[in-house]
């Protein structure tokens, strides 16, 4: 991937993490997106520049008014820094934020606040982003196992990841003419710290464990591997597909 630029949202902790070091090692200039933690988007980067690997931070906020306007100034710029013209190869949609609640729980202040990161900021974030994007592209969306099985603890999280399964396909048909792919993965109990609440006792963590035929939780990096997979020439004939990448949760 040597010459790609590449941009993962929400790549400070956990599967984003994971991703951007992969996507890093296989060649790719990565942009590590994150909104506040700043100390440990600065260890990917460094991390990722320690390996000998090309990256660099990107801090926006999703979710608020003229976030995707902030996002690609700051991407385009140091682009323009670096001697490139504003290109981006491969877009990894995996910035997101979860809930629980069940249907009598849901309120319309989370319905907001899922909705306003989980599909308005991606979408506008996409539309911006395929401006930059050359044949060969890929669009790369981190989906959930929640669409495909039922999940009924987290409503409108479940509903966030159908949304972007729906454009997935859309879009793969928009841009097919463009010789550009979208796909999504479909994790499922992945560690990191947005699922850190359920695994806090043995029982918490070996009831999780035991949804994946493989008697283990997801590591970020089972997920990683699969969307360099996607991001990569090999999957040129693979489009408008959803990649369960959850260790066949609930086969
Ligand atoms: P995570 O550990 O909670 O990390 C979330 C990342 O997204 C962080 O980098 C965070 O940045 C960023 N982010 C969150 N809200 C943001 C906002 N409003 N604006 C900008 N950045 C924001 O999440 P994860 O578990 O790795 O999940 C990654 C993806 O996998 C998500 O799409 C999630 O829905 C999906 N997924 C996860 C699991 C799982 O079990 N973990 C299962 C299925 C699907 P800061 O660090 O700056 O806050």
């Amino acid at each position: 991937m040597a010459g790609k630029t590449a941009l993962v949202t929400g790549a400070s902790r956990g599967i984003g993490r994971a991703i951007a070091e992969r996507l890093a090692a296989d060649g790719a200039l990565v942009a590590v997106h994150y909104a506040r933690s700043v100390e440990a988007a600065a260890e990917v980067v460094g991390s990722i520049l320690d390996a000998g690997g090309e990256a660099f931070p990107l801090r926006t906020e999703l979710g608020v008014p003229g976030d995707t306007e902030s996002l690609y100034t700051a991407f385009d710029a140091e682009l323009v820094r670096r001697g490139i013209a504003p290109r981006l190869d491969i877009l990894v949609n995996n910035a997101a934020v979860s809930g629980s609640a069940r249907i009598h729980e849901v309120t319309g202040e989370l319905i907001d606040r899922i909705f306003s990161v989980n599909v308005k900021a991606l979408l506008l974030l996409t539309q911006e982003g395929l401006i930059r994007m050359p044949a060969g592209g890929r669009v790369i969306n981190v989906s959930s196992a929640v669409t495909r099985k039922s999940y009924p603890e987290s409503v409108v999280y479940s509903m966030s990841k159908g949304a972007l399964d729906t454009l997935t396909l859309a879009l793969a048909k928009e841009l097919g003419p463009r010789d550009i792919t979208v796909n999504a993965v479909s994790p499922g109990f992945t560690a990191t710290d947005m699922n850190a609440k359920h695994r806090t006792t043995p029982e918490g963590e070996a009831r999780l464990a035991g949804l994946s035929v493989f008697g283990r939780i997801g590591r970020p990096a089972d997920i990683a591997d699969a969307v360099a997979f996607l991001a990569s020439p090999d999957s040129r004939w693979i489009t408008g597909q959803f990649l369960d990448t959850s260790g066949g949760t609930h086969l």
